[in-house]
């Protein structure tokens, strides 16, 4: 069994797969495990899986748990909408987590097996015949499997090669990242707290992780076209701080803050939902197969989601064409469901006038029940 990519749908599909008793191996295009330097969101329907995985404590040693999410008004600082996280363990089962993505991998590859990873190996063609699949690297040489996942992100070969030849469109949206030491912030920034400032067309998101030593900001905002020749480079302050110029003093101070090599800047791709994930004895997961924007913090998520129950499936199933059958049926409608809330986010909380969220709270996360679901208990059949 063959998973290609070893992100986050990669390695915890791994882990899943070996706890239904597979050996799978991870084929891995970069030469050493990496994640941007950022912060990630895990929220209840997640946690939920990747403690069914195994990883409760790690996640509990490893995370923050924010007590409050805040929207404020981006220009007077005032206070719109608190969401309190304080009862979401009685709420929805298990924590909503904050983290560093380079300690959530780390996690993953030492509960998954660095040894059973082949780093370097870029898949470049993907052929199947009744028999099992057959994947061809970049450096020419060949593997076969029974099965191959596709954890190959945004800009899957496999999605490419076998279910749609389709380039990803640029949506309008810019990711802005930076990890900031705690001390060079005012305090507020290293309370257990998301702290989202919004406005029209722009918003701008800052947590603490690893303890409070760090403070992750994402910045979001519009362009017309993204000119970069890759869709994630090297930012300077200077130009952030231009686009939030005359936003509230907690904005400025944090903006002033970044240090001048740690600010990078993402072109935020999306691509159409498919009307399938299967083809033969090859699924896709992740964003491979639902790529979504980032403004419900659901993209590792929903891919954390598929992981697990794919690993239910292939337990479940007599063979593993029914296990993908059943991983695709049980997943399909809820990660279309989340890529197209996702994808309107942005419309709903970068309101032309915030005091209107204040006044009419948006459909958030909790409203539309996401984090009820439970990856390690939902329905398979
Ligand atoms: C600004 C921003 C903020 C976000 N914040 C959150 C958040 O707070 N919470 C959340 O849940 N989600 C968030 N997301 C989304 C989340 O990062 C992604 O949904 C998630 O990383 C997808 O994981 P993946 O494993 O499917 O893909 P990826 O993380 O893209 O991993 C794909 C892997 O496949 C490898 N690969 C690619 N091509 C090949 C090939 N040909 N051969 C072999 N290997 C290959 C890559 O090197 C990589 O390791 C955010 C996204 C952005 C842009």
């Amino acid at each position: 069994m063959a998973i290609i990519g070893g992100g986050i749908g990669g390695l915890t599909a791994g882990i899943a797969l070996r706890r239904a008793g597979f050996e799978p191996v991870i084929h891995e295009r970069a030469a050493a495990f990496g994640e941007v330097g950022a912060g990630i969101s895990l929220s209840p329907n997640a946690v939920k899986g990747l403690e069914a995985l195994g990883l409760a404590d790690f996640l509990a040693r490893t995370a923050n748990e924010p007590l409050d999410q805040f929207l404020f008004h981006g220009e007077t600082g005032e206070e719109l909408l608190r969401y309190d996280r304080r009862t979401t363990r009685e709420t929805y089962g298990a924590a909503y987590y904050q983290l560093h993505r380079a300690d959530l991998l780390a996690g993953l590859v030492e509960a998954f097996g660095a040894g059973r990873c082949v780093m370097g190996a870029a898949l470049a063609r993907i052929e199947q015949d009744g028999a099992g699949v057959r994947l061809g690297f970049a450096d020419g040489s060949e593997e076969r499997a029974d099965v191959a996942i596709a954890a190959d992100g945004l800009r899957s070969t496999v999605r490419e090669m076998l279910f749609d030849p389709s380039e990803p469109r640029f949506s309008g949206h810019v990711a802005w990242r930076a990890l900031i030491p705690a001390e060079t912030l005012p305090e507020r920034a290293r309370l257990p707290a998301s702290i989202n400032h919004v406005g029209p067309g722009r918003n701008l998101v800052t947590y603490p992780v690893r303890g409070c030593g760090l403070v992750n900001m994402v910045a979001l905002t519009r362009s017309d076209d993204w000119v970069e020749e890759s869709w994630n480079a090297r930012a300077m302050p200077g130009e952030l701080a231009a686009l939030f110029e005359g936003w509230a003093g907690y904005v400025g101070a944090v903006i002033a803050a970044i240090p001048q090599d740690a600010l990078y800047r993402w072109g935020l791709f999306v691509r159409e939902p498919l009307p399938t994930w299967v083809r033969g004895r090859v699924a896709l997961l992740g964003d491979a197969a639902h790529p979504m924007l980032p403004f419900m913090g659901q993209g590792a998520s929903s891919t954390i989601e598929d992981a697990v129950v794919l690993g239910r499936c292939f337990e479940a199933a007599a063979h593993a064409q029914e296990a993908l059958r059943l991983y695709e049926s049980a997943r399909i409608e809820r990660a279309s469901f989340l890529q197209a809330e996702s994808n309107c986010g942005g419309d709903r909380l970068q309101a032309l006038d915030p005091y209107a969220l204040r006044d009419n709270p948006p459909q958030n996360e909790d409203a539309l029940g996401i984090f009820r679901y439970d990856p390690a208990r939902v329905g398979i059949t």
